[in-house]
């Protein structure tokens, strides 16, 4: 699919509902993978998916600073949707990292210690797919607010990779009936004043009225760079 075509197809795809992109994902895009780290959009986006498709590939980056209730929330995903998560970790250890920048790199240096550890590893396994979906939204924060349904990138290798956001029109109020009227599993934390959650030395509970994303690097970045890294063509 060429960049006009793909943009021409995102366009007729934003009046659809999530299950029906991914429909339209599932039967264009061979090699396809949904990438989560369990949020609330994850693990909408992964029960969906896995009604939709029984060979479904999910994988998740596990940067060795996950929260113990996000770790469980992986696996009471995979007992309740019959799926197996495949767990990526950066190639630099944490043994290695902290020899190399500190012991606290996430507090001297958010952007290398995400790079390492989240961006690295994302890279690796996006390597050979058609199309990879992700569960971010349009009103999360500004940084996402252009995102489109269906995006064209280049892989560093120059193989083209289309990016599925199916929740882009969602609101955290979508998100959210969606969990509670199909009972998916989510992350106990987001019931203890925390709103996003990444890794443990990052991420702080907000106030009621706090942005969503208020809560991740003490307000210093809104990315972590997965959703970034990569200069998008269409
Ligand atoms: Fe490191 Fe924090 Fe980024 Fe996690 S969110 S990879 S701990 S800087």
């Amino acid at each position: 699919m060429n960049s006009q075509t793909l943009h021409e197809q995102s366009q007729a795809l934003e009046g659809q509902s999530p299950e029906d992109i991914l429909r339209f994902a599932f039967e264009h895009f061979p090699k396809i993978a949904i990438s989560t780290a369990f949020g609330p959009e994850g693990c909408a986006l992964v029960a969906m998916a896995a009604g939709l498709k029984p060979d479904l590939r999910v994988f998740t980056i596990d940067t060795d600073f996950l929260f113990p209730e996000s770790v469980q929330l992986r696996a009471r995903i995979e007992a309740k949707y019959g799926i197996t998560v495949e767990v990526l970790r950066g190639e630099v250890t944490i043994a290695e990292q902290n020899r190399r920048f500190g012991v606290r790199l996430f507090e001297s240096d958010t952007n290398q210690c995400c790079a390492l550890r989240k961006v690295e590893p994302t890279r690796r396994a996006l390597v050979g797919l058609d199309a990879w979906v992700a569960g971010i939204r349009r009103d999360q924060s500004s940084t996402r607010a252009e995102i489109a349904i269906l995006e064209s990138y280049d892989q560093p290798d120059g193989s083209s990779l289309v990016k599925v956001n199916p929740l882009a029109n969602w609101t955290r109020k979508d998100t959210w009936k969606y969990l509670l009227d199909n009972e998916v599993p989510y992350n106990p934390l987001l019931d203890s004043g925390y709103k996003s959650i990444g890794c443990w030395p990052c991420t702080q509970p907000v106030a009621a009225d706090d942005d969503e994303r208020a809560g991740r690097w003490g307000g210093h970045k809104a990315e972590c760079g997965i959703h970034t890294f990569m200069e998008r063509k269409a």
